[in-house]
This record gives C-alpha cells, structure tokens and sequence, in this order.
C-alpha cells in the first residue's frame, strides 16, 4: 500500500535535486546515499513498500493508495545516533548532582556502572535497553549505534551486545571501555582477553569494534592491537578518540580506515589535516561536554576545513545521560556555531555516514522511510524552541505513528 504524505511545509531530502518522476526506483541518486543539505517548501513524499518512492512539489504528486495531510508541518529524514551505550544497569544522577555542584569529579563512577550491569539479569538490562531505545523513537531517532562496555567480562560482554543486537543492527563491541578494577594489576591481560576469548563471543552479534582511546583507558598500541583484532574477525572499526586530552585516538582511526573518530574534542592541526579527505567521519557529542561542563569542540574548525562531521548524544549513564537528538542539534548551533542547516545535516546524513549506511539519513527515491515530522514548519525550529517536544509523528520503515497514534495509510488508529 502506497502513502502519500502531502501539505509538507519544508521537506529536507539531504539530495541535491529531489527525484520528481515517479517510478524510477533504482535509479534515483537516494540508491547512493545522502547529498548535501536540501529542502523543499510546499512538498510531497510518497512512500511505499517500506521506501520513499518520491518526493517533489506537493502540486505534481502522483497519486497513491492512501493520503496524510501534513498540514503545513517540516519533515525531515530520521535522526541517526550513530553514538549510545544503552546496556547498562543503575543510574548515577547523584554523581552528576555533585559534579555540577562543584565537587571534583571521582573516578570509579563507571566503576558503580560495570557493577550493577554485571549483578543485573537479562530482564532487567533489556528493559532498560529497551525503554531508551523508545525513548529516542519518541523524539525522531530512527536509526541508533549501541555499544556494549559496562560488562568487561566474557559473559558479560556477550549477553550485552546480544541484548543490543535484538533493538538494532549497529551493535559495537566495546569491551575496551575501561579496564576492569579485576585487571587493574595486568592491563595487557585485558586487552589479550578482549583481542581474544571475548572478542569470539562478541563479534557473531556486533558489526563494529570500539575502543577508547584516552589517557586512563588504552594507549595507542593497545586500542590498535583491540582494533586489528576486530578488523580480522569482520568487524568494522570506530573509536573513541580525543575526548579528554590530546592524543593519538584520532590519526589512528584515519589510519585504520574506521567510520568514525568520535569526540573530537581536543585536535591539533595534523589530526584536522588527517579526517579531511579521509573515510572517518569526525562524530561531536556536545551533550557530554554540557553535562561535564567541558569546553565544547571546534566544530566550525572541521567543517571549514572540510571534515565530514556527525552529531550524535552518547547517551549514557554518567557523561550524557540523554537520548535527544533535537537537544543536540540545538546544543550544536548555539555552542558550536553550526548553522541550522548544517546541525540537521550532521545528525542525520551525517550519523549515517558515521554509520556507513546509504540507505537512511536522507530522503532520496530508494531510501528507507524512516521519517520525522515536527511540530512546526521549519527544521530551524529545532534550535529556535530548544527543549520543547517538537516530534509531532515519525515513520519508521514506512510505519507512521503521528500524535502518539499509529497511521496505516491514512487511517488513524489507536495504540502503537
Ligand atoms: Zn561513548
């Protein structure tokens, strides 16, 4: 059954030229991933069979199955999150409480983490996982990264990225997140255990390795020692690099051919020179350096030199304890000097790239239609009316759920 989705206010495709003639799926640009920012005022999408089949000037809309009037509403393509760990049990509000509080920050916080994750049981874990996962449909992520890394042995690492292998198909071993309090005494042991037993565990439900490549975590021959490992056993790279300090987490993504090189927050000019031009994509989290009070990375830096940059939430329970991806794009335009345009952009077309998916993080003929609709007419409006709940419905594999109701066609029905 074909959709119509007509009246749309601004339409963004993030493709150059919007695909106006009907039935030519499979040669619509949208078959190779996402353009530039682009947008279209007065617009009209149609999706069917799970896929955007066209989109143009609502006027010259063909005709479809069923019909759903926008109403003057902005549409964009669904946010990519291409940064979560969502597999974790406890919380720690009261860390951050006093953090903000001025008391200095104590180590050991994601200690408390690992802990309640390892004594948690299944049930619990996916409840919580699955809780959050609905938390960021609810305000337009359609596509999410999780990551394991809060249970740091064998079993615990396994059942983590199985878990997040059951809410989505970009599920990262992280079992170099930290080293355990249990290895503390032997930190090459560790990284042998995650090179070796622990990645055979883990690599049959991840399609990507991560490590966290800091000063207190794991040095540079480590985390490629951990990133080799993953690539042989089929795994895609991705890294944590740069977060607290200057340090060699970036050079080495570009090195290693990863998507992403995620912070970004300290660079120096050859690490700028090195993602320009490079397959890594530069991914920014400024909910972590908001709820750190950190200074913020030098977005306008990347983006002028030409950098693929992605804006994702790291949601997680002690840096960036968010899911939103609307409060990031307005922590980006207000503190990083993103435009609107580009903001969007990053947390679309370029989470998916972060994500090197072609199929999501626009709206071109053969894409997926995953969908946000806002609240208002604009996408600026995500950074205009920051904190206001401006998720009005989503599609999501051409599914709609608008005002809480789900839509099949045009028909609004209770539930979902
Ligand atoms: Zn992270």
């Amino acid at each position: 059954m074909s959709v119509l989705i007509t009246n749309i206010g601004e339409l963004v495709t993030n493709q150059p030229e919007p695909d106006a003639r009907a039935g030519r799926e499979g040669s619509g640009s949208g078959r190779d991933g996402a353009g530039p920012f682009a947008a279209v005022t007065g617009a009209a999408l149609v999706i069917d069979e799970g896929r955007v089949a066209w989109t143009g000037p609502a006027p010259r809309a063909p005709a479809a199955d069923q019909a759903v009037d926008a109403g003057g509403r902005a549409v964009l393509p669904g946010f990519v999150d291409s940064h979560a760990h969502l597999v974790f049990a406890g919380e720690r509000g009261a860390e951050f409480a006093a953090r903000m509080a001025g008391q200095p920050y104590r180590a050991g916080g994601i200690r408390s983490t690992v802990a309640a994750t390892r004594d948690a049981d299944d049930d619990a874990l996916r409840a919580n996982l699955r809780g959050l996962a609905a938390e960021m449909l609810t305000q337009g992520t359609t596509t999410f990264e999780c990551k394991s890394g809060y249970g740091l042995t064998v079993r615990d690492e396994e059942r983590s990225v199985a878990l997040a292998a059951e809410v989505t198909p970009e599920v990262t071993y992280l079992g170099a997140h930290v080293v355990p309090p249990e290895f503390e005494a032997d930190p090459d042991g560790y990284v042998d255990l995650v090179c070796g037993t622990m990645l055979e565990a883990c690599a049959p439900h991840a399609r990507w390795v991560d490590v966290f490549c800091e000063r207190g975590a794991f040095g540079r021959d480590e985390a490629q020692m951990v990133l080799v490992a993953g690539l042989a056993a089929g795994l895609d790279a991705r890294v944590h690099a740069n977060q607290l300090g200057p340090g060699p987490g970036v050079q080495l993504a570009v090195q290693i051919g990863a998507a992403s090189a995620d912070h970004c927050t300290y660079l120096d000019g050859a690490d700028v020179d090195a993602l320009v031009g490079s397959g890594t994509v530069a991914t920014l989290l400024p909910g972590v350096e908001f709820s750190t009070r950190q200074p913020y990375p030098d977005a306008r830096r990347l983006l002028d030199a030409g950098a693929t940059v992605a804006l994702a939430t790291d949601c997680n329970p002690g840096s960036c304890f968010t899911s939103s991806m609307p409060f990031c794009i307005a922590l980006a335009v207000r503190e990083m000097h993103l435009t609107t345009q580009e903001a969007v952009w990053a947390a679309t077309a370029g989470g998916a790239r972060a994500l090197r998916r072609t199929d999501v993080g626009h709206l071109g003929v053969g894409a997926r239609a995953d969908l946000v609709m806002l609240e208002a007419p604009s996408h600026s409006y995500l950074a205009y009316r920051p904190g206001v709940p401006l998720v009005a419905g989503f599609w999501l594999n051409g599914q709609g759920v608008v005002g809480g109701q789900k839509v099949v066609g045009g028909e609004m029905m209770v539930g979902g």
